[in-house]
């Protein structure tokens, strides 16, 4: 589907957002800086985890009730692991505003679409979507206000959805610098399988395989990692709560498209088994211009080593998802 024309739009009068970690910090500081939302909630379980977004100053009120947190809300943004939407949903439905809108920035949308979707009163706009933007890092400490900045945030609304209502939220995620596209949510789910969770699963089982190495040493691994291994590490450090609820909810995608990984990581075994040089070689240009096209499309840069600082700097926000 083609993106939707940018429009300017009234700022949300109460901005709730349920989870206030990476994502919901980050809408929080985005929103705020573009003055997207007059009032800003944060909930969450742990009083800890309130303390923390207090501290930052990321919204104007906390709250552990996630239920009490809707009322008088226009906007509800659902920043949790995915696995707790279901219970979340049930607990703030009753509670919901008419006109008010309901979207999620979890990264499976046909899960979401099934267990949230059918609690949601009649004249609430539910809207899910997804922020193609991330890092490994988690809590409200990990936000940041440019991390959704030139990334696509992809929205699932049903045919039947109030268009007014798409535009508005088409017009807060544009505000806060991302694309917008609108998708099927089973489209949604198989593209994401491909570019975000097998990638995943494939750093989790290498990072794994590594550690469970009796031949090399667990310090050979660490001082020898800049060989390809070390930006695995990365993604297999990304939060394990968030991505055991990936994998549990979007099954059928990734079982789909691991198997097309698994048959060809056995041509490639094959390739190398005969020592077949040009089908190897074929195949590595062909995936170095892939890399090239992202970099073109201003998805990363350029820069040797995954745009990594050098000199020994710290990792400055990469981008995971
Ligand atoms: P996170 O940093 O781990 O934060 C999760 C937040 O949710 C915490 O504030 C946590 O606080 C709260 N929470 C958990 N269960 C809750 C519940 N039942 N009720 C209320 N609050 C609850 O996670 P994240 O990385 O921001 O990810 C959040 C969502 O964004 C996930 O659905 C994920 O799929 C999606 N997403 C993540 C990325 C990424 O790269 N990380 C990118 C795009 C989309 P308490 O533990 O105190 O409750």
């Amino acid at each position: 589907m083609s993106e939707q024309p940018f429009r300017s739009e009234q700022p949300f009068r109460r901005m709730v957002l349920i989870g206030i970690g990476l994502v919901g910090s980050s809408i929080a500081l985005a929103a705020r800086k573009q003055g997207l939302a007059a009032e800003v909630v944060a909930v969450a379980r742990q009083q800890a985890t309130l303390d923390e977004a207090r501290a930052l100053n990321l919204a104007d009120e906390y709250l552990s009730d996630a239920a009490e947190s809707v009322k008088g809300a226009d906007l509800v943004i659902l920043c949790t692991p995915v696995g707790a939407f279901e219970a979340v949903a049930k607990a703030i439905a009753p509670h919901l505003e008419p006109g008010a809108i309901l979207t999620d920035v979890g990264s499976v949308k046909g899960h979401v679409h099934r267990v949230v979707g059918p609690l949601v009163p009649k004249g609430v706009h539910f809207i899910p979507g997804h922020p193609m933007a991330g890092t490994e890092h988690s809590g409200p400490s990990a936000g940041f206000a440019e991390l959704f900045e030139n990334r696509w945030c992809i929205l699932t609304p049903t045919d039947d959805q109030d268009r007014d209502a798409v535009e508005r939220l088409t017009w807060f995620w544009k505000s806060m610098g991302s694309k917008v596209d609108l998708m099927e949510h089973e489209h949604h789910d198989l593209v994401v399988a491909i570019t975000s969770h097998v990638p995943h699963l494939v750093a989790y089982n290498i990072v794994g395989t590594a550690d469970d190495l009796a031949t090399v040493s667990k310090s050979e691994v660490i001082q020898f990692s800049a060989g390809g291994f070390r930006d695995f590490t990365r993604i297999a450090a990304s939060d394990p709560v968030m991505w055991r609820d990936v994998f549990l909810t979007n099954r059928e995608a990734v079982l789909e498209m691991l198997g097309r990984f698994l048959e060809d990581l056995s041509m490639l075994q094959r390739y190398v088994r005969n020592g077949d040089g040009p089908a190897l070689e074929a195949l590595f240009t062909r995936t170095r211009a892939i890399r090239r096209s992202i970099i073109d499309a201003g998805q990363e840069t350029a820069a040797p080593d995954f745009g990594r600082p050098h000199g020994g700097e710290p990792d400055d926000q990469p981008k995971s998802e």
